[in-house]
C-alpha cells in the first residue's frame, strides 16, 4: 500500500508557526525517500500564507475551518483531525513536539490506533522504514526506535529539521468548513505573557539562574537580549523564587528548546535544567564556579562572576553593533 502522508500545520493567531514549515520540510523529504502521497491539514478559523507551505515541497493544504476552532481546544481540534485522517486514510502523520502538538498527537494516536515517536530529533529511511532518533533520560542518551504499528505518528523536535530555503511553489490551499464542532472545554481567552519572544521558538536565549541573585538584576539580562533579538528563559531557582514567570523556564518541567545560541548565565547546569537546551546548537555558560556541570555541555565558557563580565559583554556587542 502507498504511504499517505499527513502533516499538521499548526497555527496562533492566523498564523503559521516556524516549526510547521520544518515539520513540512522533513515530512516531504520522508515522502521522496520512501514514495507515496503527501499533504498538509490545518485547523482553526482565518490562517494566513497557507500556500506557502508549497515553498517546504507540500503542495495541498486542507483548511479545516470553524469560527469556534480558532483557538485551540484539545476535544475538537482531536475530534475533526481524527475525522479527516480516518476518512482519507492517511497512515504517516507528523507534527511538532510544540505545547499543541505534544497534547494533540497523543490524542490522535489513541482513536487511530497509531504507534506515536515523541520529541523526534533525527529521521533515516532505511529501505521501507523510518528510524526517530528521541533523547531519553533527561537528554543523557539518544535512542533509535521504529513503529510497528501500521499507522505511525512522529513528534519533531522544534529548530532541529532545517527547514531550507522555501522555493516560490505555492500550495492549493480547500477549505473544509466543518459545520458543527463539540466544545467539550472552550477557550475564551487568550493571555500573552509580558516577554517579547516565547524560549519555545527564539534563535538565541539568554537564560539566567539562581547567580542572578535577585530579580532586580535582570534587567543586564534582558539588555543582552534586546541587542542579540534573543528570547529571555530562566532557570526552575529563578522561577520558584519568584524573580521569573513559568512561561520562561526551561528544563524538565518547562520548555524544551533547541536554539542556534544559549547563553546559561549563574546557572549551574542541573540535569533538570539540561534536559531542556541540551540540544542547542552553541551554548556559552557564565558562572563563576569552574567545576559547575554547565561546563561540561558548554562551547564556550566565562569563570567569572555575571555582575563583572555580563557589562562587559553586553558594551562590546554595542560596539561591534554601531
Ligand atoms: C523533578 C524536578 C524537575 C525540575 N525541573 C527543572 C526545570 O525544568 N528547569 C530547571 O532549571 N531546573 C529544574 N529542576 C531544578 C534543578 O534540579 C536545579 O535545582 C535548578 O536547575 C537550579 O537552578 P540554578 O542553576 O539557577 O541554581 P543553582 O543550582 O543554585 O546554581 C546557581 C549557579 O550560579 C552560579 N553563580 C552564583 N553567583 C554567581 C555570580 N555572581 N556570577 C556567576 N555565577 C554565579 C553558581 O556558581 C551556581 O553554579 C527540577 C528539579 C526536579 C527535582
Amino acid at each position: 500500500m502507498a504511504n499517505k502522508i499527513l502533516v499538521f500545520i499548526e497555527q496562533r493567531n492566523g498564523q503559521i508557526k516556524k516549526s510547521s514549515t520544518e515539520a513540512a520540510r522533513a515530512a516531504a523529504d520522508i515522502c521522496s525517500k520512501l514514495g507515496g502521497y503527501i499533504e498538509a491539514v490545518s485547523v482553526g478559523n482565518e490562517i494566513t500564507g497557507l500556500e506557502t507551505i508549497g515553498g517546504y515541497g507540500v503542495s495541498k493544504v486542507t483548511h479545516l475551518k470553524n469560527h469556534e476552532l480558532a483557538n485551540y481546544s484539545s476535544s475538537a481540534y482531536s475530534e475533526v483531525l481524527t475525522r479527516f485522517v480516518i476518512e482519507n486514510n492517511f497512515n504517516l502523520l507528523f507534527f511538532s513536539n510544540t505545547s499543541m502538538g505534544k497534547d494533540l498527537a497523543p490524542r490522535i494516536a489513541a482513536k487511530i490506533d497509531a504507534g506515536i515517536a515523541m520529541d523526534c530529533v533525527a529521521l533515516k529511511v532505511e529501505e521501507t522504514e523510518i528510524t526517530a532518533t528521541r533523547p531519553v533520560y533527561a537528554g543523557k542518551a539518544l535512542i533509535d526506535l521504529k513503529i510497528n504499528s501500521l499507522k505511525k505518528i512522529f513528534v519533531l523536535r522544534p529548530n532541529i529539521f532545517n527547514p531550507g530555503i522555501p522555493s516560490d511553489s505555492k500550495a492549493e490551499v480547500t477549505v473544509n468548513n466543518i459545520e458543527t464542532v463539540n466544545l467539550n472545554v472552550k477557550v475564551t481567552d487568550v493571555k500573552k505573557s509580558d516577554g517579547k519572544f516565547d524560549v519555545a521558538e527564539a534563535d538565541i536565549i539568554v537564560s539566567g539562574g539562581r547567580g542572578m541573585k535577585g530579580p532586580e538584576h535582570f534587567h543586564l539580562l534582558e539588555e543582552l537580549a534586546q541587542e542579540l533579538g534573543a528570547a529571555v528563559g530562566a532557570s526552575r531557582a529563578a522561577v520558584d523564587a519568584g524573580w521569573r514567570p513559568h512561561g520562561e523556564q526551561v528544563g524538565q518541567t518547562g520548555k524544551t528548546v533547541s536554539p542556534t545560541l544559549y547563553f546559561a548565565l549563574g546557572i549551574s547546569g542541573a540535569i533538570q535544567h539540561l534536559a531542556g537546551m541540551r540540544s542547542s546548537k552553541y551554548i556559552v555558560a557564565i558562572n563563576k564556579d569552574k567545576d559547575a556541570p554547565i561546563f561540561q555541555v558548554a562551547d564556550y565558557g566565562i569563570v567569572g562572576d555575571i555582575f563583572e563580565v555580563l557589562p562587559v559583554l553586553i558594551k562590546e556587542i554595542k560596539k561591534i553593533k554601531s
